[in-house]
């Protein structure tokens, strides 16, 4: 049986260190700054992991990370192993490997460059023949088109629909204290210091803020008149029936990705497939954006609707009126079906375990990207007492509990385990400034 989170029914009136936000980051630094003794108080609008933390696939993987980020993954990963320990429930928590099939040279050629590239890392990564990988995962050995596989043994996975929740439940009985259903509308500040968090249900005192939006962090920045380039794509995927037989290792070729599941079925979606609705701050973010939609068209689909003037795309409101965050609850975008139609045809040609197979549920997500898809980690400089961790562009289910621990210890002014400086929202305050005065040459 699901076991609950205990609902406080009072607003405290001043916390040490406020959270926005219950996905996995959110949850993650709440976690770590109960551990360390720090009284956090967490806001969620609708409930914990609503959003993109329990709609992902569950890949916890090192493999085909940007080099940046794979210190933080390393520690992110002996972090899922003590919270798969540590909680109250069993989260499907698998050492089971990621694979990633090559279907062309080039792929063979992208995944051995990964890899040379990583070797510094002393990670369990390697390539794998055509025959090895098909008879370790029990593929289709008339697949034609498998070249290879690049395997990281060590990574893992775990069932999104529950670990964020048992990941807040151990937060709490660190001493965290976690509301479902209250949104923050603002920031409050004082001489220019963020010294509070205005809800829904009136003003929290603390002496900093942790933004874990999600989606809503750019949204949420704009009406306290800062930027962040973000924006969100949808993504869909689904699960299956129980199969034939199930592999350990998770793994992806171009038409399919594949999870296996303790019911016995598999999670399948295809990796980089999305759609894209316009909104305002995309013309904003344009510049920015450019090099990752030219990269990402064939895959991607663009839209245009009416979600440019829905929540996503709002900007202004004040304190004393119903903010987006109320207006939207929990952001429940419909799947493409078509889509996963498509992916299913793909899977079952490539897994001939899935023969039997049918769709038993299909969900959407909408994954917050960040132009050069890694996160954004610290203070926002000119902000004092405001603290991001937003921007997990598509993978910061694996990557979350690193996030959450290491901007917990930039709230506290702990010095981080690993290097932030990748992560800083510099990098973007950089390159706006450099467009800008290109601009006016
Ligand atoms: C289909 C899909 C597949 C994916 N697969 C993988 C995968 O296999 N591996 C992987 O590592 N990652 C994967 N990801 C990405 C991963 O799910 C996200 O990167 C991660 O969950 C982001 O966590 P978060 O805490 O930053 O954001 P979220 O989980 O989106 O949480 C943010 C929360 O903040 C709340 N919030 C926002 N604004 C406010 C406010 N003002 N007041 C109160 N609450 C607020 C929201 O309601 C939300 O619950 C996938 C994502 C999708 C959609």
């Amino acid at each position: 049986m699901q076991r609950q989170l205990k609902h406080d029914a009072d607003l405290p009136e001043r916390a040490s260190v406020a959270v926005i936000g219950g996905g996995v980051v959110g949850v993650a630094a709440a976690l770590y700054l109960a551990k360390s003794g720090i009284p956090a108080v967490l806001f969620e609008k609708g409930r914990i992991a609503g959003e993109q933390s329990s709609r992902n696939w569950g890949w916890i993987r090192k493999q085909g990370r940007d080099v940046a980020e794979l210190p933080l993954m390393i520690e992110a990963e002996q972090l899922w192993r003590e919270i798969a320990e540590e909680v109250d429930e069993d989260i499907d928590y698998r050492q089971g490997g990621v694979t990633y099939l090559a279907q062309t040279e080039a792929e063979l050629g992208l995944r051995e460059a990964w890899l040379a590239k990583v070797k510094g890392f002393g990670i369990d990564s390697r390539m794998l023949s055509s025959a090895e990988a098909s008879a370790m995962l029990g593929l289709n050995t008339h697949q034609p088109h498998i070249k290879g596989a690049l395997y990281t043994p060590s990574d893992s996975y775990a069932e999104p629909r529950r670990a964020v929740q048992a990941m807040a439940r151990l937060a709490q009985r660190h001493g965290a204290q976690i509301f479902e259903g209250v949104a923050v509308r603002g920031l409050h500040r004082e001489a220019g210091r963020v010294c509070g968090v205005v809800t829904e249900r009136g003003l929290v005192r603390c002496d900093s803020v942790i933004l874990a939006g999600g989606i809503w962090s750019r949204t949420l920045l704009e009406n306290e008149g800062l930027s962040l380039p973000q924006l969100a794509i949808r993504a869909s995927a689904m699960r299956t029936s129980a199969v034939s037989h199930v592999s350990t290792s998770t793994f992806g070729a171009t038409g399919a990705s594949i999870r296996p599941r303790a019911d016995g079925g598999v999670t399948l979606a295809r990796a980089g497939a999305a759609r894209f609705d316009l909104v305002p701050a995309a013309f904003q973010h344009f510049s920015a954006f450019l090099p990752l939609v030219q990269a990402r068209w064939q895959i991607m689909k663009l839209r245009v609707g009416r979600s440019f003037f829905g929540p996503l795309g709002r900007h202004r409101w004040t304190m004393d009126q119903a903010s987006p965050f109320e207006e939207v609850r929990v952001m429940d975008p419909s799947p493409d079906a078509r889509l996963l139609e498509d992916v299913m045809r793909a899977a079952k040609k490539l897994y001939p375990h899935l023969a039997e197979a049918r769709m038993v549920e299909s969900w959407g997500g909408m994954i917050d990207v960040m132009p050069d898809e890694i996160p954004v980690i610290g203070p926002v400089s000119g902000v004092p007492g405001l603290m991001l961790a937003t921007g997990m562009s598509g993978h910061g289910f694996g990557l979350g509990p690193g996030v959450g621990k290491m901007v917990a210890e930039m709230a506290t002014g702990a010095r981080p385990q690993n290097d932030s400086a990748a992560f800083s929202k510099t990098r973007f305050d950089r390159k706006a400034r450099s467009a800008a005065s290109q601009a006016a040459l």
